[in-house]
């Protein structure tokens, strides 16, 4: 039902009369015209809703409070300008991800480096690029980090990241504070006290504070109080002990978006009021200075933004079983469903408001039996050549594309009060040969 599903599209979603579905003010039968499909849309106003959203939601509850956008969901140079402009810090979890936020201009201070194995060669650049903080994951990269940034004459601001041993009842692949976990330095074992003690000692950085990330998508708001319940008592035997001062908290991201009609997601006010009134409880419990809190939404900033365009072609029925219909996409660029289960909806994008109803499952054209896009759904019937839009594709699609049976990736648009702007060219077969060295 179109009327359910719009809600799941950008903000600026909407049918026009020729009965196509229309984003940013353009009409996607157009957009696909002049692009080609597969072709993944961006909605400036959605981004720059959901921006506004994260500081306000939770600058209100907790003052000072910022969000910091972690890239690893897309990091294309326009979109972190995007972000910078509307005042987000960010994250980066690779060398790649920090040449991409220093290409496009990105403020370094506002930077936060993650990741479970940081080369020493992104750790020096990092350093000498002057990033805000270092978030330190291992006892590897502790003393790594110690000794480059004594190489380098400088004095590394880092956060430790505790792994509170949580469970938030997400997909296991997407866990990641939980004991048996390759991420952080976990309270149970005694790790990250170690981690704290040594810390501490190292003359080279300056331990600020302690960050968390159970995992995401998170569809619940109590793992995060649970969280930070255990990361503040944590922090005050730290303090009491060893002398740690708690200047910056992080609970990290896993903000939730709708993907289906019958998966609605908690408001993000619930989400601030439940994370503010959390750390100052655990302030008043454990008498600590509020320290500096920053949340980190990836996914959320712009997983609604994004919307994938594909074109119908080959279609299979099976009778009483199933009937396929194959779109010039799939697992090259949104390999999601194959490794989460990833539930999605869809439009028929060139006949919106139509009644009628087929069953079909809607597949990719890789060699995989795996590469189904949406198993099952109700849609209007799909011929070869009709535009099928799948809503919530903004995070983790073009940022795990690959060129699987070499296939060239799809090119992104930007739309906005009816203009298109192109933010990544198709790749063509050139760019598939580029890298061979002979
Ligand atoms: C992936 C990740 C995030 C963002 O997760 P989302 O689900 O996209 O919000 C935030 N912080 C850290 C440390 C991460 O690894």
């Amino acid at each position: 039902m179109p009327s359910k599903t719009l809600p799941i599209f950008p903000v600026t979603a909407a049918v026009n009369e020729q009965n196509h579905l229309v984003i940013g003010g353009m009409d996607v039968v157009d957009l696909a015209a002049q692009f080609g499909t597969p072709l993944y849309v961006f909605d400036d106003a959605t981004l720059r809703r959901q921006c506004a959203a994260f500081t306000k939601e939770f600058s209100s509850r907790y003052p000072g409070a910022r969000a910091l956008y972690a890239s690893k969901a897309l990091s294309m140079r326009p979109l972190l300008r995007l972000i910078a402009e509307e005042g987000l810090g960010l994250d980066v979890v690779s060398g790649g991800e920090l040449a991409i936020a220093k290409a496009a201009g990105f403020p370094m201070e506002r930077i936060y480096f993650h990741g479970n194995n940081k080369s020493s060669a992104e750790l020096r650049q990092a350093v000498e690029w002057r990033i805000g903080r270092i978030v330190v994951d291992n006892f590897h990269e502790l003393a790594l980090l110690n000794e480059i940034a004594g190489a380098t004459g400088r004095r590394q601001e880092i956060l430790l990241r505790i792994s509170p041993g949580v469970d938030p009842h997400t997909h296991h692949h997407t866990t990641t504070g939980i004991l048996d976990s390759k991420f952080g330095f976990a309270i149970a074992s005694g790790d990250a006290e170690r981690a704290v003690q040594q810390a501490l000692h190292m003359p080279h950085l300056d331990l600020l504070g302690i960050h968390i990330h159970l995992g995401s998508p998170i569809y619940e708001t109590d793992p995060y109080r649970e969280g930070i319940n255990v990361a503040f008592k944590f922090a005050a035997a730290m303090r009491d002990t060893y002398g740690l001062r708690l200047k910056e908290f992080s609970p990290g991201g896993g903000f939730p978006i709708q993907y289906t009609v019958d998966k609605p997601t908690p408001p993000l006010a619930d989400y601030a009021e439940t994370i503010a009134g959390a750390i100052k409880d655990c302030c008043a419990t454990w008498e600590f200075e509020p320290p500096a809190v920053f949340v980190e939404p990836g996914r959320a900033i712009v997983g609604r933004a994004g919307v994938a365009l594909y074109t119908a072609g080959a279609r299979k029925e099976i009778p009483q079983v199933r009937t396929y219909v194959s779109v010039d996409g799939g697992m090259g660029d949104n390999i999601r469903p194959a490794i989460y289960g990833s539930r999605y909806e869809a439009l028929v994008a060139n006949h919106v408001k139509d009644t009628r109803r087929e069953r079909i499952t809607i597949a990719g054209k890789y060699c995989e039996s795996g590469d189904v896009l949406i198993k099952d759904i109700e849609l209007p019937p799909v011929a070869a050549g009709d535009l099928i839009a799948i809503p919530a594709s903004g995070a983790y699609c073009i940022a795990m594309s690959s060129n699987y049976n070499a296939s060239p990736k799809p090119a992104v648009v930007l739309v906005k009060d009816g203009k298109a702007t192109l933010w990544a060219r198709r790749e063509t077969a050139d760019d598939l040969l580029r890298r061979e060295a002979v």
